[in-house]
């Protein structure tokens, strides 16, 4: 972490009730970095115990946070987002190191974090109500807005700094508090943010980070807690439903940010320079490892020859190496296991009649750099067609009609993103209604922005996270029937 200008934001402890605390019994755990393999430190590993009291520090510290005026609140929220941008280069540091991502990837992710903290900063102040009119002159009709209460969040380690502002921003701005574990894999992004939070003066106890390896029994004590009232939870589905499944216990609120299967279309009429310059944003963004990702690759049959050639040598040209390099485009996965996925979906892929194009391989900077690959012949009956490969693997469909991409695109029970590439206006309302997606980009691949909501469809999840509908997941609507 010697790259990290401000020391104080590596932190080595975790942080509830506004201590940085340790572990009951001092036990910790390293964590390293994916592309060299070196230890950057130990955080505390926090099971059960420490997770109760970091729900008790969220609950005493619940009522005055709730009853703080809305402005006062605000004003506290914009002063931490103008601390991370003020230590974004350290933010993003501290993230590349953990996570691998090329550096101006996590500036970006630093950046757009901070975003959404201060965007509801704002939301904060418009909590409004209704007066509906009654169903006699004797009643007043009202509707109230109030803090959900207590929330727990578990988050991933792909965006470990967004995650958590996307998060704990509309929360705090809702009047909740937090207890939240960030992944085992990129703790320290998390721990930064809290340092920031502390020296906005962000009260003690309204967030608590507790880091640990047993991220199931962390879970369990949030998803059985009577007092904790909402978990929002970013991460695979398969660990999404389990979650789903402990809170029924307790009727809990839950949103979820879930798994996705991405299709990328590119029309016949598409700007074909265009597309492949999105498919290699989206695809290989963080090396392939983001929940929105284009997946499949469907590309028209009139065009598919020229696109796959002109995709194929701009993904060939891309530079693999260490996030910290100036010149770096794709970084090294997270673990070993993406590595063994994308070798399973290939050789799937290559026994079924899929081509390797480029990559196919293990990079030569070995470790965890594997080649960017792509494939193409890829048919809907490979494992990279059904399944989310979240690494570096591009498969390329050919598809002949507008209804027959429709079906296989929408043919996956994740619904996050899809992206599609045409110039035809009739063409592009018709495929905009038709993918069953929570975000659909045309003609681009920018879907995420605090403004807009940022939420998946049939197994990708449940809520949303950013735009003016991102607080009312933190809220609860209270009817006030009264007689005059
Ligand atoms: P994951 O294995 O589901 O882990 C996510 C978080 O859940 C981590 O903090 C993990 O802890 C924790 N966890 C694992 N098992 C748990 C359990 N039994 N109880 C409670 N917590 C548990 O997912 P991941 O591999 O980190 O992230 C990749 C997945 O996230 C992909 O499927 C991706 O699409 C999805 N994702 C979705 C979005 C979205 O907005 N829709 C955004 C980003 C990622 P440890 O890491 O400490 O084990």
């Amino acid at each position: 972490m010697q790259q990290v200008s401000d020391k104080a934001l590596v932190r080595q402890q975790a942080y509830i009730n506004g201590a940085w605390v340790d572990a009951t019994g001092g036990k910790t755990f390293d964590v390293s970095n994916p592309a060299t393999g070196d230890v950057l430190g130990t955080v505390p590993d926090m099971g059960a115990k420490e997770t109760e009291d970091a729900v008790r520090a969220a609950a005493a510290a619940f009522p005055a946070w709730r009853d703080m005026v809305a402005a006062e609140r605000a004003a506290l929220l914009q002063k931490w987002a103008a601390l991370q941008i003020e230590h974004l280069d350290d933010l993003a540091r501290i993230l590349t190191l953990e996570q691998g991502k090329p550096l101006k990837e996590a500036k970006g992710e630093a950046q757009s974090g901070s975003g959404y903290v201060s965007w509801m900063a704002e939301e904060s102040r418009r909590i409004y109500g209704d007066i509906t009119p009654p169903r006699d002159s004797a009643h007043r009709f009202l509707t109230l807005k109030q803090p959900v209460g207590v929330c727990g969040m578990i988050t991933p380690w792909n965006f470990p700094s967004s995650m958590i502002t996307r998060k704990c921003g509309p929360a705090l701005a809702a009047g909740c508090t937090v207890v939240l574990k960030p992944s085992d894999l990129t703790p320290y992004s998390a721990l930064a943010l809290a340092v920031l939070a502390e020296r906005a003066g962000i009260p003690k106890g309204v967030i608590n980070i507790v880091t640990g390896k047993d991220a199931a029994a962390i879970g369990k004590v949030l998803t059985d807690s009577d007092t904790v009232r909402k978990i929002s939870f970013t991460g695979s589905t398969a660990v999404g439903k389990k979650l789903m499944a402990q809170c029924a216990d307790t009727v809990k609120k839950v949103s979820l940010e879930l798994g996705g299967n991405a299709p990328f279309i590119v029309f016949d009429d598409a700007d074909i320079d265009a597309a492949v310059e999105g498919a290699i944003a989206s695809k290989f963004r963080n090396a392939g490892q983001t929940c929105i990702c284009a997946n499949r690759i469907f590309v028209q049959d009139g065009i598919y020859d020229v696109f796959a050639k002109k995709f194929t040598a701009a993904v060939a040209a891309m530079k693999m190496g260490s996030g910290l390099d100036d010149d770096t485009d794709i970084g090294p996965v997270i673990a070993s296991q993406a590595i063994e996925k994308v070798t399973r979906q290939l050789e799937d892929a290559k026994s079924k009649g899929g081509k390797v194009v480029t990559g196919g391989t293990a990079h030569a900077l070995g470790g965890l750099f594997y080649q960017q690959t792509v494939i193409t012949g890829a048919t809907p009956d490979m494992q990279c067609f059904s399944e989310e490969t979240f690494g570096p693997l591009a498969p390329l469909f050919r598809f002949k009609t507008d209804e027959d991409v429709v079906k296989m695109a929408n043919d996956t029970p994740y619904g996050l993103a899809a992206y599609f590439y045409s110039r035809d206006m009739s063409r592009i309302w018709r495929m905009a209604e038709a993918l069953e997606y929570g975000m659909v980009g045309v003609n681009s691949v920018a879907v995420v922005a605090p403004q807009v909501p940022f939420g998946g469809w049939k197994q990708s999840g449940i809520g949303c996270e950013g735009s003016r509908y991102g607080i009312d997941e933190y809220l609860e609507k209270k009817l006030v029937s009264m007689r005059v």
